[in-house]
C-alpha cells in the first residue's frame, strides 16, 4: 500500500503537545489499517523565528508543498509580540499562500456528550449541531483593489473593494458541493444579493455550478438572516458556502456556539496538492507546557485530513468514533470539564483515544 507523506508543523505554545498526540493517532491508524505514514516535522511561527530568524523558512515551504497533507498545531505567543516586523502569524499566512489554499473548511459539530458546554437553549441543542462552513479565503473585500485611505473635502476616507471573479466563485462552490456529497447533501450559499452587485454575480455562479451536482440541494440566504438562523436553529444547515468576509464572521459564530474551541478541526484546501489541517484554536500560551491542552481538535483534524485529502473514509470514521467513545466514558480535559467527569491531561486524553481506536479494531 502507498505510504503517505504527512508534514507536521507543531509551531508554538501547546502546538508541540497536541501534535504529539495526533502523531500517536496516525501511528494507531497505521497499526489498525495497515497504512504507512511518514510524519516528519518542520519549523513554523515563533519556533522558526528562534531557530532561523524567519517564521516560514524555505525548507518548510518545500517540505509542505511536496507532502501529501500538512498538519499544523498553532503559532504565536507573547514571546514574539514585541517585534511587529517579524510576526509568527506571517508563517501561517505565508504557508497558506505558498500552498495555493483558497478554501477554508470548518465543521462546527457538537458532540452530544458535550451538550452542557453549548451556549444555546436545550431545545435547540436537542436538534443537533453539525454545520460545515466553507469560506473563500483569498478574494473578496480583504484583497480587492482599489483599497486605501485618502482625504476628500477635508475629511479622511477609508475604502475597500469587494470583488469576486466567476472562476473564484466556481471553485469555492465546487469545494462546498463536493463536501456536501460526503454529508447530508445540502448547500446553503450565503450572500447579500439584495444590496451588493458582487453578491448577485456570486449567486448566479453558485446556481450555475449547482447544475453539475444534481444530487446536492442548493438554497440561498442573505448573510444577516444566516447569522440569525445559526443561533435560532443551526440544525437546518449542512454546508454553508460564502465569501471571505461573511465566512470570517459566520465560521467564528458557528464555532463559538458549540462552546468548546478545543474540539474543532479545520482544513484549508487548494485546487490540487496537499491540504493544510489545523485545530481552530491558537497556541494557548497560558497553559502551554503543562500537559493541560485538549488534543481532540487536532486529532479530529487528522480525521478530516484522512477523509478529505487522502480519501481514507473508514479510517477517518474510526478516529471520530474513538473520540466519541472517550467522551462517553467521561474523560475530559480542563476546557470541557464538567462535574462528575474524569479530568485528564493532554497525553492521557491521547492515550484514551488511541486505546479506544485500537480496541475497536481488535
Ligand atoms: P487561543 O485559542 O490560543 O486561547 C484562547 C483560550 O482558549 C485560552 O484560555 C486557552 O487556554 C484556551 N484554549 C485554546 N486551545 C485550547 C486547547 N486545545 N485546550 C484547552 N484550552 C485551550 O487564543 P488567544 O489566547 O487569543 O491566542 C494565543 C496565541 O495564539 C496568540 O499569539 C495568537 O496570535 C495565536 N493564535 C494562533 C492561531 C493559529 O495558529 N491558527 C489562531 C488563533 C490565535
Amino acid at each position: 500500500m502507498k505510504p503517505y507523506n504527512i508534514r507536521l508543523l507543531p509551531g508554538d505554545g501547546i502546538g508541540p503537545e497536541i501534535i504529539a498526540q495526533a502523531r500517536r493517532v496516525l501511528d494507531a491508524v497505521g497499526e489498525r489499517f495497515g497504512r504507512t505514514f511518514f510524519a516528519e516535522e518542520s519549523l513554523i511561527g515563533g519556533a522558526a523565528i528562534d531557530a532561523t530568524g524567519d517564521p516560514l523558512p524555505q525548507a518548510t515551504i518545500d517540505a509542505c508543498v511536496g507532502a501529501d497533507a500538512v498538519l499544523l498545531g498553532a503559532v504565536g505567543g507573547p514571546k514574539w509580540d514585541d517585534d511587529p516586523t517579524i510576526r509568527p502569524e506571517r508563517g501561517l499566512l505565508g504557508i497558506r499562500k505558498a500552498m495555493g489554499l483558497f478554501a477554508n473548511v470548518r465543521p462546527a459539530k457538537l458532540f452530544p456528550q458535550l451538550r452542557g458546554a453549548c451556549y444555546l437553549r436545550e431545545d435547540i441543542v436537542e436538534r443537533g449541531i453539525d454545520v460545515m462552513v466553507v469560506r473563500e479565503l483569498t478574494g473578496g473585500i480583504y484583497f480587492g483593489e482599489p483599497r486605501g485611505e485618502s482625504v476628500e473635502h477635508g475629511e479622511r476616507v477609508g475604502y475597500n473593494t469587494m470583488v469576486y471573479r466567476e472562476s473564484e466563485i466556481r471553485r469555492i462552490a465546487e469545494v462546498a458541493f463536493t463536501a456536501a456529497r460526503t454529508r447530508s447533501g445540502r448547500v446553503c450559499s450565503v450572500d447579500k444579493a439584495n444590496v451588493l452587485d458582487v453578491s448577485r454575480v456570486w449567486r448566479d455562479v453558485v446556481t450555475e455550478t449547482a447544475k453539475h451536482y444534481p444530487d446536492v440541494e442548493l438554497s440561498h440566504m442573505y448573510v444577516d438572516n444566516a447569522a440569525m438562523q445559526l443561533v435560532r436553529d443551526p440544525s437546518q444547515f449542512d454546508v454553508i458556502v460564502t465569501g471571505n468576509l461573511f465566512g470570517d464572521i459566520l465560521s467564528d459564530e458557528a464555532s463559538v456556539i458549540t462552546g468548546s474551541i478545543g474540539m474543532l478541526p479545520s482544513a484549508s484546501l487548494g485546487a490540487e496538492g496537499p491540504g493544510l489541517y489545523e485545530p481552530i484554536h491558537g497556541s494557548a500560551p497560558d497553559i502551554a507546557g503543562q500537559d493541560m491542552a485538549n488534543p481532540l481538535a487536532t486529532i479530529l483534524s487528522v480525521a478530516m485530513m484522512l477523509r478529505l485529502t487522502l480519501g481514507l473514509t473508514e479510517e477517518a470514521d474510526a478516529i471520530e468514533q474513538a473520540v466519541s467513545e472517550v467522551l462517553t466514558a467521561g474523560y475530559r480535559t480542563g476546557d470541557i470539564m464538567e462535574e462528575g467527569k474524569t479530568l485528564v491531561g493532554c497525553t492521557e486524553m491521547g492515550t484514551h483515544v488511541v486505546n479506544a481506536f485500537l480496541r475497536a479494531g481488535a
